[in-house]
Parts: structure tokens; sequence; C-alpha cells
């Protein structure tokens, strides 16, 4: 799960409908800031490709950026994830851009 997991900090409440997150959680578990129900992208790494998952509903601090994901939500995650793992299927996907190497001493 790498990346993915360690994001996930907590769980809000929802309903059983995936589509229809109802995030109770108002205020954030680290700061106290007010979380807002948002969509949001996620990055995935498959070794030095990354998939970025648009669209995705999730409750966020308006004041440290920490993100809230319905338990629905984090299923579905899992499974995109275990799925682009797959490399016919990251085929299917669109590509947007291209991955550099660069060392941090390296001038350019
Ligand atoms: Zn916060």
């Amino acid at each position: 799960m790498g990346e993915l997991k360690k994001r996930i900090h907590a769980v809000c409440a929802y309903s059983k409908d995936d589509d229809i997150a109802i995030i109770i959680t108002t205020k954030c578990a680290i700061c106290g800031g007010k979380v807002e129900e948002r969509e949001v992208s996620e990055e995935v790494r498959i070794g030095n490709d990354f998939v970025i998952i648009e669209n995705v509903r999730a409750g966020v601090c308006v004041e440290c950026g920490e993100r809230y994901y319905p338990p629905g939500i984090v299923d579905r995650l899992r499974d995109i994830e275990r799925s682009i793992r797959d490399r016919k299927t990251l085929k299917k996907l669109t590509l947007i851009g291209s991955t550099y190497r660069l060392g941090y001493d390296t001038h350019v």
C-alpha cells in the first residue's frame, strides 16, 4: 500500500453508498481546523510510474490539509491501486507526463 496507507490517518462516518460520503467529523484531529468535503487527487507510485487518481471525495482540513477518507472510499482506492499494479491495466490509462531523474547536486 505504501504511500496511500501512510496518508490515511482517520476515517469519518459514512453512508453505505460509496457515492454519498457524509463527513460528520468537522474538526481536524491533528490541528482542530475545520474539515470540509472536497474532491482531491491521489497519487499512486508503481516503480517509477505514477498514477493520479482524480475526483476522490475526502474531508480536507482547511488549516493543515489533512485528509479524512470515508471507509468505502479507502476500499475503492485500494482496489484501484491493486488493479493498476497490473501492467496491462496501466497500458489502458491515459499518459499525461513523464518521470525524470535528477540528482540533488547535479547542476542543470
Ligand atoms: Zn488540520
